[in-house]
């Protein structure tokens, strides 16, 4: 069988260069006679991948110097618990706005740690916009500001960061980074699941500025300390080597089509030929408003239950997986990460305009 569209949020489609690639070195990888998943992680040939996967994702992202780079485990979700064992821990207050699932567990996480206040949400409308910011409410004191900055289950993202002064501002990127221009220096801690738009599962992408290193609550478990794994190199432990060594072949397979910049003008593209089709479709419409929608992910659905069950049903036969809604949207939708190619959304806009001819 060929290779569907899989629009699944994640774990997501990877490129096929990269998948390839990762193939043809998966039993001897560059004449070691062995395949990275066999390597000690404190080998020579190991060291050099998890450096270049660093490198790479320094020079997409302009990171900084004063910003440690960190490759950990736990999933986005770790986060959740990691951010305020290490950073709530001077006022034991942070601020957290709520635009959705994801954000919701980074709040309720972090309020077993101190005090959450959650500055604004968009639950009211089912988290369909981004909440306008009144900087009153912001807390001065608080050790630091938490955002999702795009949000995978209900496609929305920021367009404009919250101006929080001092306090650092802390962004959960799963579903965002590399998509477009982030400015690192904006921010004092970015985080991501590598499964949305890196690379595999089962490593967890950590970009925190230096001052924030080194001041985790007592208590804190040596595995949830940013200390710990910055001083050694996101070596303390056996780091996920594989998944890392996937996200390198990523970085690179993002750097040979020409950065960051390249690659937010190809998903403004993609984001453009899908939305424009629900604009103007008679029976599917996006559930966000249209200042906020996510270039990534894009929720749709039409006035039938029914209608969605046929459509995804017949969608799938004809290769374009993975389309369902996450259950509290319903409908359908479809995660356009950076791997998603044009024609692959252009496939899709094709395939709903005949769904459309036939079930008006
Ligand atoms: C997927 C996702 C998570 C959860 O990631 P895990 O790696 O499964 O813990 C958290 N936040 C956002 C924005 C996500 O998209």
């Amino acid at each position: 069988m060929g290779r569907v569209y899989n629009f699944s949020a994640g774990p997501s489609m990877l490129p096929e260069e990269v998948l390839k690639k990762a193939a043809e070195q998966m039993t001897d990888y560059e004449g070691c006679g062995m395949s990275v998943m066999e390597m000690s992680h404190r080998s020579a040939e190991y060291e050099a991948i998890i450096q270049r996967a660093e490198s790479l994702l320094r020079e997409l992202m302009n990171i900084p110097d004063n910003y440690k780079v960190l490759f950990l485990q736990g999933g986005a979700s770790s986060q959740f618990a990691m951010i305020p064992l290490n950073l709530m821990t001077k006022s034991k207050k942070a601020d957290y706005v709520i635009t959705g699932q994801w954000a919701k567990k980074a709040a309720s996480e972090a309020a077993k740690y101190g005090c959450v206040n959650k500055v604004a949400s968009s639950d009211d409308k089912t988290f369909s916009y981004i909440p306008k910011l009144d900087p009153s409410t912001f807390d001065k004191d608080a050790d630091y500001f938490h955002i999702t900055l795009n949000n995978t289950i209900y496609g929305t993202r920021y367009t404009t960061l919250p101006q929080t002064g001092d306090v650092p501002l802390v962004a959960d990127i799963s579903s965002i980074a590399l998509s477009e221009p982030i400015d690192v220096t904006k921010f004092g801690l970015l985080y991501a699941g590598a499964q949305k738009n890196m690379g595999p599962a089962g490593v967890t992408i950590v970009i925190i500025r230096d001052d924030l290193i080194g001041g985790a609550m007592e208590g804190t478990p040596t595995m949830f300390d940013y200390k710990i794994h910055a001083d050694n190199g996101s070596m303390y432990n056996t780091p996920p080597t594989y998944a890392i060594y996937m996200c390198m072949l990523v970085f690179e397979w993002l750097k040979n089509l020409g950065g960051v910049n390249a690659m937010y003008e190809i998903n403004q593209k993609k984001a453009k030929i899908l939305y424009d089709y629900l604009d103007s479709s008679s029976i599917f419409r996006g559930t966000v408003v249209k200042e906020d929608r996510s270039l990534m992910n894009v929720p749709f659905v039409t006035d039938s239950d029914d209608l969605n069950a046929k459509f995804i049903k017949e969608a799938k036969a004809r290769g374009f997986v993975n389309l369902k809604g996450h259950r509290t949207v319903g409908g359908m939708r479809a995660s356009i990460y950076n791997a998603m190619p044009v024609e692959g959304v252009q496939a899709l806009v094709d395939f709903m305009k005949e769904f459309e001819e036939n079930n008006k």
